[in-house]
């Protein structure tokens, strides 16, 4: 056993103790829709990201157990080689169909996803141009790629603009790839206009959806499809872990693309396939998000009631940011809400930037509108009392 390395594991960890930003991972057991046992307690959750409360849905469960029984626990190897189950070309088949595009590749996660992705298109000579609060796998794949890689201030289309016009001509290929929703912020990215800049520029455009499926565009089809149009997208990626109720991620384009990942991208390639059982469950949710508009409308007006009452600018998404700005002020705020029954996390830097800490709230469409109100009302008299909330991005 090295005595160097603990002493580094160590060392690091007491840094980052010391400025608030060590994590500890908290046994939490999901009980219901909504409810949560964490120590021992009760709590209401305004933290997952399961905005249709689909996880723990009857016909989910009931799709996942047939296929268990059916075709096993495990898919024993990699899509390309054993691992492609027939559940995996239907999910595909219906992913294309909601996101409007001629193919579909599922994938091991939405992280796995973009770190294949990205560098499956991208090479040493290539430009990537990211907005600056987009998710870390994006980053992340942006790297792993071994072109070079520009953040644009985020949402600033004049700063996209700006780096294109001063940039573009130096590289053969060109990506631009934002959250569609953004994940800490929950505003969405003017996609519509981001898409015809990229046309401008032949610059190709990836969107992560991952907060986006199932609960924003009408019919839950992403933010490709908000505001009632259909924008441009040539990538759109996104996970099956947050409204969709499972796991795994999946690339929307067109087939040329699609069949070039099923040959180039190494995070496909080279991890195992999904289990059977995490496929039919995502099948299943999409019966769901299909065949009911109005239950994938809930969430977002479940969050905009509260940003109503909370006198927030409309939510745009399910998700709801309250910006504290200190670290320690908003890990006690956390600790406030809970022992008042509601879990509401902190978010910190390194998820977000430093200065702009925060309470992220999620809204789902079983949460009760009482709770709702008196979350808001104990958040407005005891977290932000004599001050008024903002938004970072506004
Ligand atoms: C959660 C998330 C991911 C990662 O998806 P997983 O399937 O959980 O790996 C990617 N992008 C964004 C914006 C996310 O919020």
């Amino acid at each position: 056993m090295s005595r160097s390395l603990d002493a580094f594991a160590t060392e690091k960890l007491d840094g980052l103790e010391a400025r608030g930003l060590r994590r500890h991972l908290t046994v939490t057991e999901r009980t219901g829709p909504i409810e949560i046992l964490r120590g021992g307690r009760r709590l209401i959750s305004f933290s997952c990201n399961d905005y249709l409360n689909l996880s723990q849905h009857p016909a989910l469960k009931q799709a996942a157990k047939d296929a268990v029984d059916r075709l096993g626990v495990g898919s024993g190897a990699s899509r390309l080689v054993t691992g492609d189950h027939p559940l995996l070309p239907e999910l595909e088949a219906r992913l294309a169909r909601l996101k409007g595009t001629e193919d579909c590749c599922v994938m091991g996660s939405g992280f796995l996803t973009n770190t294949g992705v990205i560098p499956a298109l991208i090479a040493e000579d290539d430009l990537v141009l990211a907005d600056e609060l987009s998710h870390a796998c994006i980053i992340a794949g942006g790297r792993l790629s071994k072109g070079t890689q520009r953040l644009f201030r985020h949402n600033d289309l004049g700063h996209l603009r700006d780096l294109l016009a001063e940039n573009r001509a130096d590289h053969p290929r060109c990506l631009i790839a934002t959250d569609g929703v953004f994940s800490m912020d929950g505003d969405l990215a003017p996609v519509h206009d981001m898409a015809a800049l990229a046309a401008e520029f032949d610059a190709w455009l990836l969107t992560d959806d991952a907060h986006g499926i199932g609960v924003v565009g009408a019919g839950g089809r992403g933010s490709t499809f908000a505001g009632g149009t259909k924008a441009e997208v040539d990538l759109q990626m996104g996970t099956l872990s947050k409204a969709v109720g499972g796991y795994g991620g999946y690339l929307c384009a067109s087939k040329a693309v699609i069949d070039l990942m099923k040959t180039r991208c190494r995070t496909l390639i080279y991890s195992t396939g999904l289990p059977p059982a995490t496929v039919a469950a995502a099948i299943a949710a999409l019966d769901i998000i299909e065949g009911d508009p109005e239950y994938a409308a809930r969430p977002l007006k479940k969050a905009r009631r509260f940003t109503t009452r909370l006198g927030l600018p409309p939510a745009e998404s399910p998700i709801v940011p309250i910006l504290l700005g200190d670290t320690a002020r908003t890990m006690a705020a956390q600790s406030r809400l809970e022992s008042a029954g509601y879990l509401v996390v902190g978010i910190r830097p390194p998820t977000v930037p430093e200065g702009t800490a925060r309470l992220r709230l999620t809204f789902t469409a079983r949460h009760e509108d009482a709770d709702i109100d008196r979350l808001a009302d104990l958040i407005a008299g005891t977290i932000l009392t004599g001050e008024k909330p903002f938004r970072a991005s506004s």
